[in-house]
């Protein structure tokens, strides 16, 4: 589980730990100890790597000692992400566009790269790519960030083309607005501005990804293979916006 230091990620690892996975977390942040300490007070295992998954040989290496704690990985939920660069694309660097492409795209490759034969010795695997809105429809100001995501659309479909028949399912995932701190952060008039554009008039709860991040990792889901799920109140359907006005609707 990448990310799991806070937000999405650490949610979802309490709930992977309560459907009785042993869950392995992974972070840049130190905080993700805690984490880990969370999960065994549930009476899981879990061992903590603290690590940046845009460097392959980090990732061997934390992985190697997940396996070394918790033995062979089956679930791989690519999390982990960033969006450190908010400007239009005549403004954005090269370097930012970089970063933010190795972490969020070359991230979770370096990540399956690591798990991948071990669950077509298992013929069993998992795996769970988190995209965002982004993905499937960009973003203003956030090419690198929209590019990230949508390249991580490519790579679940490939991966279920060229492995549905050996056991592995492979999903991406389309959170819309998640209640994380960033959310709590905003000002409320921005944060009632984004509200206004989600039919279900409140913010996705980091527990609900989790949710489906564990059907997902389930038995049950494993004709599920090369989907992109949406997960966001409605907020795709976009039409909200007009719908939401008091005029159009009394005319
Ligand atoms: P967050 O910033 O709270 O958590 C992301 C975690 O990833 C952090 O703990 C961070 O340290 C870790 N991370 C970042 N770079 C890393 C690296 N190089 N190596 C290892 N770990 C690294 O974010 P969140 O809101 O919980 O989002 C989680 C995922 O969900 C992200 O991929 C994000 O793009 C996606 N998402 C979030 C929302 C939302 O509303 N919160 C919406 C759509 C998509």
């Amino acid at each position: 589980m990448t990310g799991a230091a806070r937000g999405i990620g650490r949610a979802t690892a309490h709930v992977l730990a309560d459907e009785g996975a042993d869950v392995g977390v992974v972070d840049l942040l130190p905080e993700v100890e805690s984490a880990m300490g969370e999960i065994e007070a549930k009476g899981r295992c879990s061992t903590a790597a603290i690590i940046d998954i845009s460097d392959p040989a980090q990732v061997r290496d934390g992985v190697q000692k997940i396996v070394k704690s918790l033995g062979p990985i089956d679930i791989l939920v690519n999390n982990a992400g960033i969006v450190n660069n908010i400007a239009p694309l005549t403004k954005m660097t090269h370097e930012a566009w970089q970063r933010e492409i190795s972490v969020n795209l070359s991230g979770a490759f370096n990540m399956i790269k690591a798990v991948l034969n071990t669950m077509l010795e298992q013929k069993w695997g998992r795996i769970i790519n988190v995209s965002s809105i982004g993905g499937p429809g960009g973003l203003h100001y956030q090419s690198a960030y929209a590019a990230s995501k949508a390249g991580l659309h490519g790579l679940t479909k490939t991966i279920t083309l060229e492995h549905a028949n050996d056991g592995i399912t492979c999903n991406v995932i389309i959170p819309g607005i998640i209640n994380t701190e960033l959310v709590h952060q905003m000002p409320e008039e921005i944060k009632n501005g984004v509200l206004g554009m989600i039919p279900s008039r409140r913010f996705g709860r980091t527990e609900e990804v989790g949710h489906l991040v564990a059907f997902l990792a389930s038995d049950q889901a494993a004709f599920i293979n090369g989907a992109e799920i949406s997960i966001d109140g409605g907020m795709r359907l976009n039409t909200s916006i007009l719908g939401s006005r008091k005029e159009l609707r009394e005319n």
